[in-house]
């Protein structure tokens, strides 16, 4: 257990060092990584020095620690702090994203038999119009002091973000109507529904940008329930299908000329990182926690080394297989 506490050490004061390096790969292309925020608590905007953008500020934190809906003042309080930190790098604010697993004390939801199939995230919104206008209020408000990015959780058609929108056109309509100013900001879609995944092309050509959520993208492609450890053995977040999908998404937004991101949990894993660069992404956001070890896993890789990479593992046949091409990977690598 010694010599174990001992290399964890040591390799922990070695990825340290990389923390405040810039992100490229070997060959020196620039990676922009981001930094996914789950307060504006001063230890998580911290971090911020090291990231290229914010890119995902999930706003749960403020209704689910509070006992009460936060108020318009409250929120734009709360994201004019992180857009501050941030300066001018984009910092992309999530609206809510609760129900499945998420619940707040303060709001009863309908009890459903499939939650996560549910009526959550975006749904829950457009059930709640007040809720959505609120939270869309405030952050059109805090938008004056930064550079915002608005990105809309569990999208699963262009009916849905077209209806989003028609949100955000109100709660403009609104704060004009009280005189109040509204910054500018750019629209955009989580991609963690396989039905947006597959429409990628269309969904390029009406939204700003958008970041792939690989966390809920796994759990609706190989229906296996992110909660249930019962299931756990089919949650395989190296599953080839999702290599091969998150290619096509990068595909399509490649040819619109949008950005895109994985801001899910696989965008912070150090040996899917680079292959995810292979296929395509030139943005991943991730936890505070991995953006040294990512950092340093670029630097180990040509982008054409990376392609291949890419390449081998969407050919694999199932996961086993994929985690031996990304381990001898980065073998190669040491
Ligand atoms: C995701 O689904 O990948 C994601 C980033 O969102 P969350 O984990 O908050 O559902
Ligand atoms: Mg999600």
């Amino acid at each position: 257990a010694q010599a174990a506490r001992g290399q964890w050490q040591r390799q922990m004061r070695e990825e340290a060092a990389w923390l405040d390096k810039e992100p490229f790969t070997k060959d020196g292309v620039r990676i922009d990584l981001g930094l996914n925020i789950g307060s504006a608590a001063g230890e998580e905007l911290e971090a911020a020095q090291y990231a290229g953008f914010a890119g995902l500020l999930r706003t749960e934190f403020l209704y689910m620690d509070a006992d009460h809906f936060p108020t318009e003042d409250e929120q734009a309080g709360q994201y004019e702090k992180v857009l501050r930190a941030f300066g001018q790098r984009p910092v992309v604010l999530r609206t809510l994203d609760i129900g499945g697993d998420k619940t707040l004390r303060y709001f009863q939801l309908s009890r459903e038999d499939n939650p996560f199939l549910g009526s959550r995230a975006l749904r829950l919104c457009f059930e709640n119009p007040e809720m959505f206008l609120t939270q869309l209020r405030a952050a059109l408000r805090a938008a004056v002091h930064g550079n915002l990015w608005l990105m809309f959780p569990m999208v699963g058609s262009l009916e849905d973000v077209r209806r989003a929108k028609g949100f955000v056109e109100q709660a403009r309509r609104q704060l004009a109507g009280r005189g109040e100013r509204a910054g500018e900001v750019k629209l955009g879609a989580m991609i963690e529904v396989p039905s947006a995944a597959l429409m990628a092309p269309e969904l390029a050509r009406e939204v700003d940008f958008a970041s792939i959520g690989t966390n809920d993208l796994c759990q609706y492609l190989t229906a296996a329930d992110r909660m249930n450890p019962a299931v756990a053995p089919y949650y395989q977040s190296w599953h080839p299908a999702l290599f091969r999908l998150i290619g096509m998404v990068a595909r399509a937004f490649e040819q619109a000329g949008r950005p895109l991101c994985v801001c899910g949990e696989l965008g912070g894993d150090a040996l899917a990182a680079p292959a995810l660069v292979g296929l395509g992404l030139r943005k991943l956001s991730m936890s505070a926690s991995s953006l040294a070890r990512v950092k340093k896993a670029l630097a180990g890789m040509t982008l054409g080394e990376m392609c291949s990479l890419a390449a081998r593992v969407t050919a694999c046949a199932d996961e086993e297989q994929v985690k031996k091409v990304l381990c001898e990977a980065k073998e190669r690598d040491l």
